[in-house]
């Protein structure tokens, strides 16, 4: 019978650590961690994702800040707010909401950033950081998927694991990730042949192709580690709102041959939060250092 790995559960106690670190700074007079969230349009999706986060950040103690910036700001406007909260001292972690409208303008945002406040760790510096293993902010996604296998003490070294998709966000630093932890890594991409052969072989699997419920459970190992990394909002006539949350896998009746799986909703999305507010303590703590 395979078991869950309960990303919901594993955020919540994240968070709960987190809150007691910022609880023991406010103890003892010393500042908490500054998250500012700049959003730049209106685009629905992007503004429940920035309320989360912002809702998140103000759970666990740390000073919250929302920028919102008309759907037709310019570059040097997006650029110039970031420069001010680089200079904030009370601010610590900057993220700016991707997409932008103009997307043209993204590279150039991101790389205005301070990397010492890239919570998201999308500046070049700290992605050559992350790739040569020196100490870094550790992008959110795949971070929340090693930490949710670590927390259940799943085995990742000398496992095959398969990650599916290469964008620069998820399907890259996952598989430096697991190469880290000492995985055999095959990174699948829409180009690769034969992926269901690629998955049957695979020990750990991780979806992240963008694509409903394009992997089936009937072509997962018996006994495998399987991550859904895939987000997608559905119609479902007989959901209560009409549509539903679902994944990149489509388990069906395969789950019981698994030995872990995360479920969509619950899985790998809870744990993207709480990876954010680590790396905005981790960002306070080294700020704060440096400047003792
Ligand atoms: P993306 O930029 O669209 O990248 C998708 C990747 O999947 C690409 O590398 C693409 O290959 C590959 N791919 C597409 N179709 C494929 C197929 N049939 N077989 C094998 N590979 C295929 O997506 P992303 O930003 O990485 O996000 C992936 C998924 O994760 C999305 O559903 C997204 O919503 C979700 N997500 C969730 C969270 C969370 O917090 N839970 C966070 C971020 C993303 P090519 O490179 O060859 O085009």
């Amino acid at each position: 019978m395979a078991q869950i790995l309960d990303g919901k559960k594993v955020s919540s106690d994240i968070r709960s650590e987190i809150k007691s670190a910022v609880s023991a700074f406010i103890a003892k007079g010393e500042p908490v961690p500054g998250l500012a969230v700049i959003i730049v349009g209106d685009d629905p999706a992007s503004k429940v994702y920035v309320s989360q986060k912002k809702k998140n950040a103000e759970e666990v103690g740390f000073h919250s800040e929302e920028i919102k910036l008309p759907h037709n700001a310019s570059r040097n406007q997006i650029i110039s707010e970031i420069q001010r909260l680089n200079n904030n001292s009370a601010i610590h972690g900057i993220l700016v909401q991707m997409p932008l409208p103009d997307q043209s303008d993204q590279q150039a945002v991101i790389e205005a950033i301070s990397p010492r406040k890239d919570v998201d760790a999308f500046h070049p510096v700290n992605q050559g950081k992350f790739l040569i293993g020196i100490d870094s902010f550790l992008p959110c996604t795949p971070a929340g998927v090693i930490e949710l296998l670590k927390r259940y003490l799943v085995e990742i070294s000398g496992k095959k694991a398969l990650v599916i998709g290469r964008s620069n966000i998820v399907g890259k630093p996952m598989s430096l990730l697991l190469l880290r932890e000492n995985a055999t890594v095959t990174i699948a991409h829409s180009k690769t042949k034969n992926l269901e052969s690629e998955i049957s072989d695979s020990d750990i699997v991780v979806a992240a192709l963008g694509k409903p419920h394009a992997i089936k459970g009937e072509w997962l190992k018996k006994g495998a580690v399987v991550v859904d990394v895939g987000m997608h909002r559905i119609d479902d006539p007989n959901a209560p709102k009409g549509t539903k949350l679902v994944g990149d896998i489509d388990y069906g009746n395969y789950t019981d041959k698994l030995a872990w799986y995360s479920p969509v909703p619950g899985g790998v999305g809870p744990m993207t939060i709480a990876m954010l507010l680590s790396n905005t303590l981790k960002a306070r703590n080294d700020l704060c250092r440096k400047t003792v």
